[in-house]
């Protein structure tokens, strides 16, 4: 008996294999980066971390044309470190946490900045702002097995070729066993979750015709264009 729906389950490649990573959930964790919080004029020294959700489906491969999404007039662009988790685990203390981890790529969270700000002005959920269509574009993933865990190395992102973001993931301010220890206080971490880290200065807009690009030294690098 066939069925009506065609399922397919959202995953992204695992780099040197043919096996795929499934994406089970996509946390985000907001303002983790000193000056970003200080562009989006928060104290970053007050604000514990923070987390919002997209949907696994939001994730977009590599090489991508991303269609400019419906209803935004500020669409940005926020380069970030993504952490894969290959272990489940609940209430995981900050020196368990690497052991919790598969592996690591690069991905952007794109933003409806306007949508985002309405909502925070109003106290209402971000979900317009932040969990939209193709708004997750990740690389592959690569075992920490292969690239060890990194805690330093540049982060970048160049929009048409010119330097928009440029930080270091030493810089965050919450380390990912801090906030996998976080996390995973609040939910039971399983393979298949992917945390977005956060993202330092120099968000800003894109438009249609854009070309971004990426990485994290160590790491890997991402490309979309937007269309
Ligand atoms: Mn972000």
């Amino acid at each position: 008996m066939s069925n009506v729906f065609e399922l397919s389950y959202p995953s992204v490649e695992i780099a040197g294999s043919t096996d795929r990573y499934p994406v089970r959930r996509i946390y985000c964790v907001g303002r983790n980066y000193a000056e970003h919080a200080r562009e989006m004029g928060h104290d970053p020294d007050r604000d514990p971390p923070f987390f919002f959700m997209k949907p696994a489906d939001a994730v977009v491969p590599n090489g991508s044309n991303i269609k400019y999404p419906l209803a935004t007039e500020n669409f940005h662009f926020e380069m970030e470190l993504v952490v894969a988790i290959g272990k489940t685990g609940t209430q995981i203390n900050a020196q368990q946490a690497l052991g919790h981890i598969w592996g690591y790529g690069v991905g952007i969270d794109l933003t409806r900045r306007d949508l985002q700000v309405e909502a925070k002005n109003m106290g209402r959920p971000w979900d317009a702002g932040k969990g939209f269509d193709e708004s997750a574009p990740i690389s592959a993933v690569h075992s920490a097995e292969e690239i060890g865990h990194p805690d330093g190395g540049r982060i970048w992102l160049d929009v048409n070729n010119t330097t928009k973001q440029d930080s270091d993931i030493s810089k965050l301010i919450w380390s990912v066993p801090e906030i996998i220890e976080h996390l995973s206080g609040l939910f039971t971490l399983q393979p298949g979750d992917l945390i977005y880290t956060g993202t330092p200065a120099g968000v800003g807009a894109i438009k249609a015709g854009d070309r971004i690009k990426g990485g994290v030294d160590g790491v890997d690098t991402i490309a979309v264009q937007i269309t």
